[in-house]
């Protein structure tokens, strides 16, 4: 199907494009296109105006500050990150979702930061970011403004930006010790979206966690932060009880609903076996290093 007639603008400034969004009614930023194309040709999008960000200048990066802040902006593609060596040596969970999005032609276009946006419960990012506890930053003629990831999506395909904010960057908090993690995702072919995801962040220093965080992708309404099993590994070691405790909790935390790719029950269970399957993984990672520094 075509898409409903639009608007078509391509800025070369922010500001701009984000006169252009304030201006116009019904308008959308187009990014990597992956998820709002697909939509207006369905017609379950149809704005008036598209803002084509992809001639902005300078938000296409992936860099660390000083302090280990990470920073990653609007236009880098998924497959920037895929290859990334940043991503590789220093966060985890993030270099293990990043050729789990989609298929190559997708992750070539499409945005890490575009997938935020776009709140879908089985996008894998989102869970990503919020098991980091990261953010996003959004500019608007008011100025720029940061917004924590559990604040951000509101239910599915819903977000608290306002129409005429475009966001820059996702942020992720330096690591308060040594990074670990991973993301699993049960798809049913390779490319699809996750029948299940599961993300788990931990950052260990001397042994003890001193950051855990567990995001869930497909298993509710929308991305679900699995707060009560992170708490039950932070402030101590990871050990068979916790990450048996926390797998538990995890599942229980889960939304799941049965449908032609499971029942509720089955995808409950991948979820605990995820997480036990991540923690056991950064457990044994973890007493390598510490046997390699000894
Ligand atoms: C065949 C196929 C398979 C896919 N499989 C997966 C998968 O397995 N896992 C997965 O996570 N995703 C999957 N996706 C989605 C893909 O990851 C998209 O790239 C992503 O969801 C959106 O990023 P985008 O840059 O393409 O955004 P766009 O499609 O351009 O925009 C998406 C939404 O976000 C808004 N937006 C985008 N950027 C900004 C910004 N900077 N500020 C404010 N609003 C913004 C847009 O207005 C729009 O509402 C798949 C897509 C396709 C077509």
């Amino acid at each position: 199907m075509y898409p409903s007639r639009f608007r078509y603008e391509a800025p070369h400034s922010l500001d701009e494009a984000i006169a252009l969004l304030r201006d116009g009614d019904d308008a959308k930023v187009l990014a990597g296109g992956q998820s709002l194309v697909p939509l207006m040709k369905l017609r379950f999008a149809s704005p008036e105006l598209l803002v084509d960000i992809n001639n902005l200048p300078g938000l296409a990066y992936q860099r660390s500050d000083p302090d280990g802040t990470l920073r990653i902006g609007a236009l880098t593609r998924h497959v920037d990150l895929e290859k990334s060596e940043l991503l590789r040596t220093s966060q985890p969970t993030m270099a293990a979702a990043a050729p789990l999005i989609a298929d190559p032609i997708v992750r070539n276009r499409g945005t890490l930061v575009g997938s935020l946006c776009h709140a879908d419960p089985q996008g894998d990012w989102a869970s990503v970011v919020l098991s980091l506890g990261g953010s996003v930053v959004a500019q608007s003629t008011r100025g720029r403004r940061s917004i924590p990831m559990a604040n951000f999506v509101t239910g599915p395909f819903q977000n608290v930006l306002d129409p005429d904010e475009i966001v820059v960057e996702a942020v992720i908090p330096a690591a308060r010790g040594q990074r670990a993690g991973g993301y699993l995702k049960l798809e049913r072919r390779v490319g699809d979206f996750a029948t299940v995801g599961v993300a788990v962040s931990l950052d260990i220093s001397g042994g003890t966690v001193t950051h855990a965080g567990i995001g869930l992708t497909g298993v509710g309404g929308s991305t679900i932060a699995a707060t009560e099993a992170a708490a039950a590994l932070t402030g101590r070691p990871l050990t068979p009880e916790s990450i048996s405790q926390a797998a538990e909790l995890a599942a229980a935390a889960a939304r799941p609903r049965t449908d032609h790719r499971g029942s509720a029950e089955y995808k409950r269970h991948i979820v605990t076996t995820f997480v036990e399957r991540i923690l056991t993984g950064s457990s044994r990672g973890h007493s390598d290093e510490a046997e390699r520094a000894a």
